[in-house]
């Protein structure tokens, strides 16, 4: 491709609002542009890049022996009905001119089970894995951060139909190794980690996570290759024996102007954890009161599956005097209509802070003896510096961005949607399933956040737009013009690999603009053609060597 034929242009300055790498120079560089906000348009060289991807993430699903089909993006609502609300303000919902409604597909477990429920009724023909490639619409209040966080995004979602949970674990591990594939393929530095798979949840869940300092989601790993979000990560428990620690008798203490933790521990000159924190939350199993250390944070969805709740939010303040308590003082003595749990290092705790019940005091020197809990479990959140539930050395926390998920569903859908096959005794039985998705579009500005320099994007060879570019250094030298063109026409092949630089622009120009765009290989004709010399940059090193015309051009034929 020539780049005076390109339909192509590229920005000096940072689009507005835009906060991370990826959104910078995707749009500078002229691979996308924003149409309104969360919606890009994917310009000519994106879509290389969008099309580069996608043909791995196929190769590595057909090679597992998933079947690729496309759905449509537009959709009788009433596929949905058993989870509508779920979906809630994010499914962007549109009526039909005879007052039909619709919606533009969010996800797309209920098509595809209907249509394997319609089309397959024998064990025969099971196991299948069905994918597509297709855009998804969320409405999102908060699009941000470019393709990472968009009202339009590209997924691969799979699905598998198994006959037995065996079968299920057979298919989700081809997933996972076709998974692996393609982000390895795809050089991406990336961490498997498992997930929460929620209440309703089948039995396994794997989030693919690209390390990034701007990832929305902390992770814990450990050297061992434990990786885990925070929602399900396992705190490891060790009894303390402080049985010969004297207990002392708790005492009513009045701590005026102490609203935070850091204030009361001030005041009463002990340790955060010394101090046992309450959170009060609401849910569909009634008031719940979580209790950890001090110093730690209560994880939310640990609690939750653990309580076995649907729903859960913070109780209002009215809620926490309806258990005889008050917000900002809550301890969990003498509570009345709630669930007590304590976290496990709790059990450890003596001659400790807690609040009083009563506004401006707290107990001091309280001990367990003193509670009414319920039960205790494991509902901190994992942090670094803890210890390892699988190796027991020491867990780190990265940040990630997610760009898979594998989940084992079970058969949540199929029994909703009634998707059901024969058996070998003719029996009705209902189809397990998995899915499985990736965010394309998210990829790709993953792919960018992991490599990029301050002078633009370095694409990795396998998905880079072009693989060599070519520039003419001084455009009104007919001799490197020609030479340019020359070292062109021996170079390009069928698949349009080579870039050539053309433009009537000044050198400066037209060097910042590659390095921009992250072509791997520059070439620059300038000065040299003369001695059949060019000068050969290598974008990620940014190193610079001259190298004989005919030299580069045996060199890349044999690549
Ligand atoms: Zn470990």
């Amino acid at each position: 491709m020539k780049l005076s034929n390109m339909f192509f242009k590229t920005f000096r300055e940072d689009p507005a609002n835009a906060e991370i790498n990826s959104h910078k120079l995707l749009v500078r560089a002229g691979y996308i542009k924003q149409l309104g906000n969360g919606i890009f348009t994917y310009l000519p060289m994106g879509l290389k890049v969008l099309e580069k991807i996608k043909n791995i993430i196929r190769e590595e699903m057909n090679a597992k022996g998933a079947i690729e089909l496309q759905m449509p993006i537009l959709l009788p609502q009433e596929i949905y009905a058993n989870r509508i609300q779920t979906f809630g303000n994010t499914m962007y919902k549109l009526q039909d001119s005879t007052g039909k409604d619709y919606c533009l597909g969010p996800t797309h477990e209920e098509p595809f089970t209907f249509l394997v429920k319609e089309s397959i009724n024998s064990y025969k023909q099971l196991p299948i894995t069905l994918y597509q490639i297709q855009n998804k619409y969320r409405d999102e209040i908060r699009a941000r951060f470019g393709l990472q966080r968009a009202k339009e995004f590209i997924m691969k979602d799979a699905y598998s139909y198994d006959t037995s949970v065996e079968n299920l674990d057979k298919s989700f591990g081809k997933m996972k190794d076709a998974y692996t594939n393609i982000f390895t393929r795809l050089g991406l530095d990336f961490v498997p980690v498992e997930a929460d798979n929620g209440v309703m949840g089948g039995a396994g869940s794997i989030e693919f996570m690209v390390k990034a300092d701007i990832g929305e989601d902390e992770i814990i790993v450990c050297d061992c290759g434990y990786g885990a979000n925070t929602e399900k990560a396992e705190c490891v428990f060790e009894q303390v024996d402080n049985s010969s620690v004297e207990r002392k008798e708790k005492e009513l203490v009045h701590t005026p102007n102490t609203k935070t933790i850091e204030e009361l521990t001030e005041f009463l000159q002990v340790s955060k954890d010394n101090f046992l924190k309450a959170v009060v939350y609401s849910t569909d199993k009634g008031v719940a009161v979580a209790l950890v250390r001090g110093d730690r944070d209560v994880e939310e969805v640990k609690l939750q599956n653990n309580l076995g709740a649907i729903s859960m939010e913070m109780a209002t303040p009215e809620q926490i005097i309806s258990i005889g308590s008050v917000a900002g003082f809550v301890g969990a003595l003498n509570l009345k209509d709630c669930i007590v749990v304590a976290d496990n290092d709790v059990k450890n705790m003596v001659n400790f802070v807690i609040g009083a019940n009563k506004q401006d005091y707290h107990y001091v020197n309280a001990n367990l003896e003193d509670l009414n809990i319920n039960y205790f479990a494991d509902i901190k959140k994992m942090r670094a510096g803890d210890k390892c539930p699988r190796c027991g050395g020491i867990v780190r926390t990265v940040r990630g961005i997610e760009v898979g998920h594998i989940f084992k569903l079970g058969t949540r859908y199929s029994k909703a949607l009634e998707c059901k096959y024969l058996d070998e005794n003719g029996k009705e039985q209902y189809m397990i399933m998995g899915c499985y998705g990736i965010g394309v579009s998210r990829t790709f500005s993953a792919l960018v956040e992991q490599n990029c320099d301050e002078k633009g994007i370095v694409w990795p060879e396998i998905v880079a737009p072009y693989k060599i570019e070519i520039v003419v250094a001084n455009n009104k030298d007919e001799l490197q013009k020609s030479v340019a063109n020359d070292l062109y026409e021996k170079l390009i092949d069928s698949k349009d690999e080579i870039l050539l630089d053309d433009r009537n622009e000044s050198f400066g120009v037209k060097l910042n603009d590659a390095e921009l765009i992250g072509v791997p290989y520059i070439v620059i004709v300038g000065r040299g053609a003369k001695d059949g010399v060019v000068e050969f940059i290598k974008r990620s090193t940014l190193e610079k060597v001259e190298v004989a015309i005919d030299d580069l051009v045996t060199k890349f034929k044999n690549m």
